[in-house]
């Protein structure tokens, strides 16, 4: 049997089509777009790569997109006092600090400065106990487990009564899904597990999942005979195990690998995701679908 193969690139297109046209459907009846600030500080190489891709894709969505750079040496305080000045803007309706920031600068204290309902990666305490809570209290899921959650119920799998076994418990991915995916509600009602570095018997717990998340950053951790004949994977790590020269531009690129053994996987699962083309699109359109909720909680839409 070769799986279904759940593309992250497709369910993104299909995504940011729906938030578009709720865009532009808004704009019309109220005259308002979502406001998206990224805040920047410093040069560090890959944050500025993720940051042009949220950008052009907030652009591309219509979206008042600003992006405020500022320079490695910023202080706390001033960080914090931009971090302010956004909370009281009522243009914008999501705040985001790209992470890593310099070592002067505690990320925690800057990140809890984020008004909650402005806070679309949802990392901030309150939006994780209202996850915790579930249903009408959910503001923001963060980005990666939302796209999870998403790339779940969009490729037909039940979820209702489901195994579901979460490989990692980081606060970014593994306890928030395992999270989302035991709440009462559509797209959850599952029956989860979650398994870390010190579960006893980790190929046992993967075996009896419908629904195998691995979030681990281990390559080809989950072996092919761990996996449930028909089993849904979700496959979240991204490993750089090389390099090779791009097709395309006649770069060097990284090759990039799943956490799951995807070549074999794929003859035993049902459906599967691929590393790359992924999870990984889904972080930053979940960003968007995210920053367009903001509104509309703010227009009394939700
Ligand atoms: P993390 O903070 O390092 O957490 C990894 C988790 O996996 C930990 O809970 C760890 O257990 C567990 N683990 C590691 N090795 C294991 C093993 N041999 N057996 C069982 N459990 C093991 O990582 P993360 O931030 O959650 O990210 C995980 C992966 O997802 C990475 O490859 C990352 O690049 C990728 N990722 C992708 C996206 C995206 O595509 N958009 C977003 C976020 C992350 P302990 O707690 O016991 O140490």
């Amino acid at each position: 049997m070769t799986a279904k193969l759940i593309k992250g690139t497709e369910i993104r297109e299909e995504i940011l089509e729906e938030v578009k046209a709720e865009v532009e459907q808004i704009k019309e009846k109220h005259g308002v777009v979502p406001g998206l600030v990224t805040i920047l500080v410093g040069e560090n190489p890959a944050s500025m790569s993720y940051v042009t891709l949220k950008i052009k894709t907030a652009i591309r969505l219509g979206f008042n997109e600003i992006q405020d750079s500022q320079p490695e040496d910023i202080s706390e305080a001033d960080l914090l006092a931009l971090v302010d000045k956004y909370n009281k803007d009522d243009s914008i309706n999501g705040i985001l600090v790209q992470l890593p920031l310099p070592k002067h600068i505690d990320d925690k204290k800057v990140l809890n400065a984020i008004d909650p309902d402005k806070d679309v990666d949802g990392f901030h305490p309150v939006n994780v106990g209202r996850l915790m809570i579930g249903g009408q209290e959910v503001k923001f899921a963060p980005c990666t487990p939302a796209g999870i959650q998403e790339m779940i119920v969009r490729s037909g799998m039940e979820t209702s009564g489901a195994e579901c076994v979460v490989v990692g418990r980081s606060n970014i991915v593994g306890k928030p899904i395992a999270n989302m995916m035991l709440q009462k509600g559509d797209g959850a009602n599952a029956t989860v597990t979650v398994v870390h570095t010190r579960t006893k018997d980790l190929e046992g717990h993967c075996k009896r999942a419908d629904i195998l998340i691995v979030a681990a950053g281990v390559p080809g951790l989950v072996k092919p005979e761990w996996i449930k004949p028909g089993a849904c994977v979700i496959d979240v790590g991204v490993n750089r195990v090389g390099e090779k020269i791009s097709e395309k531009t006649g770069k060097k690129i990284a090759i990039l690998k799943g956490d799951v053994d995807f070549d074999e996987a794929k003859e035993i699962a049902g459906s599967i995701t691929p590393v790359p083309g992924g999870v990984g699109p889904m972080t930053v359109t979940m960003l968007m679908v995210n920053t367009l909720k903001s509104l509309k909680f703010k227009l009394g839409l939700m």
